[in-house]
């Protein structure tokens, strides 16, 4: 007897749609005339593993227009407004903003999420919200928190011991921003600080790492060498990398073999980087994204990240992983037929990858951490930025979706639309 049947799922790779089965909350064998104790009907649309979310900043969310809006739009002007609404930043502010889109998340299908959390703060407030509330939510959502110095390790004051504080306070994920410091020296030390520290106390590492468009920028090459010297293959990401954008292509093609050896994570995240990138260009206007192409061709594991949700940088989206993997189909020219499966893949099992995740996937004995999406295909998925009609975490139902119903009126008479293609029209 199973504890939930999940009938007609079509899932990555596989044509014919096959059943699921859970029990105790894992992923099962389902054999032939087992009965369940619920039943879902997928009738054929696509199922993957829980979504997981690699790179999001919660302390700023649904800070937009907080104390003004970012009128040019730039990455320079929301980083002034930010340092003007930081002053008031309190635990509770943070708490209540986060609970917020955290719900938006799971409602969108994610249970897995990495927050970068700036500790620019010698009173370090927005992690101790955050380590309060992964705490609060850990019975539905994991959570990894990033020790992340907005302003730099070295170029702040007392910038090192405050990475210490935060990882003593419950830092899952040691940051760093080398480009942001005030020297490329700096950058190099930060890097190695950050690293060494991770290596010490057996975390993970997740650098914002060439974030500009500046071809000068050069940190990533740092992030490799040291993870090779400390022997942190596979721990480590490297996030935005958009200076690789504008690499001459001899540079980029050793860097990325590199990357494949040092066995880095990389997070792209279109959203914010195709609306702050390419700032100081006339005509024509640089993308400012990494070599996402590129690196899945060198068998690089790339991600892909949601970054904002409404804050100074980026005032629009509401947490959802498939509408970031839509803008990159767009962005990064990823509408080849096997490329938007791909992109399901890095809102899905790469980003698993990058966090580390065990037991996670659709193998018998993985976590039963599903999501049902209303579409037949990732194509339509991507396509449609379709709902997620179930959310499922431990064989559960922790999240479902009403989908709209449209009707329109044709010869006269009102008729139901879905935006799928059916054999007659
Ligand atoms: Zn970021």
């Amino acid at each position: 007897m199973l504890d939930l049947l999940i009938r007609g799922a079509r899932t990555r790779g596989v044509e014919a749609p096959r059943d699921i089965g859970v029990r105790a909350g894992r992923i099962v064998q389902v054999q032939p005339g087992e009965g369940a104790a619920r039943t879902l009907d997928a009738a054929g649309r696509l199922v993957t593993p829980a979504l997981v979310e690699p790179h999001i900043h919660l302390d700023a969310v649904l800070t937009v227009g907080q104390p003004r809006y970012n009128l040019t739009g730039s990455l320079f002007e929301g980083i002034a407004i930010w340092g003007e609404r930081v002053k008031s930043l309190t635990v509770e502010d943070v708490k209540q903003r986060v609970r917020q889109v955290l719900r938006w998340q799971l409602a969108n299908g994610v249970l897995f999420v990495r927050s970068h959390v700036d500790v620019c703060d010698p009173e370090l407030t927005a992690l101790r919200a955050l380590v309060e509330i992964r705490q609060e939510v850990a019975g539905q959502m994991a959570l990894q928190l990033v020790a992340f110095p907005q302003q730099g390790i070295l170029s702040f004051p007392d910038g090192e011991a405050l990475m210490r504080r935060a990882v003593e306070l419950g830092a899952d994920v040691v940051g760093a921003i080398p480009h942001f410091e005030l020297s490329r020296e700096y950058g190099e030390r930060s890097v190695k600080f950050a690293m060494t520290l991770a290596a010490e106390r057996g975390l993970r590492v997740d650098i914002h790492c060439d974030e500009t468009d500046d071809e000068q920028s050069r940190f990533l090459e740092v992030m490799i060498a040291e993870t090779i010297r400390l022997g942190m293959q596979g721990r480590v990401t490297a996030s935005h990398t958009t200076a690789m954008h504008s690499y001459n292509n001899a540079y980029a093609y050793r860097l990325v073999n590199n990357l494949r050896r040092a066995e880095l994570h990389l997070v792209t995240n279109p959203l914010d980087n195709s609306v702050l990138q390419g700032r100081f260009d006339s005509y024509p206007i640089r993308r400012g994204h990494t070599r996402v192409k590129q690196l899945l061709a060198a068998g690089v594991n790339v991600c892909i990240g949601h970054d904002s949700v409404m804050d100074p940088w980026y005032p629009l989206g509401y947490g959802d992983p498939l509408q970031a993997a839509s803008v990159l189909a767009h962005y990064g020219q990823m509408t080849g037929y096997e490329e938007i499966k791909t992109l399901i893949d890095m809102i899905s099992v790469n980003a698993a990858r990058a966090l580390g995740l065990e037991e996670y996937g659709l193998e018998p004995g993985c976590r039963a951490d599903l999501v049902l999406f209303d579409a037949p295909s990732e194509m339509d998925a991507v396509r449609l930025v379709a709902p997620r009609l179930a959310v499922i975490r431990g064989g559960e139902i922790v999240a479902r979706t009403e989908p709209a119903r449209h009707m329109v009126v044709w010869d006269g008479r009102e008729e139901p639309v879905d935006f799928l293609r059916h054999a007659q029209g």
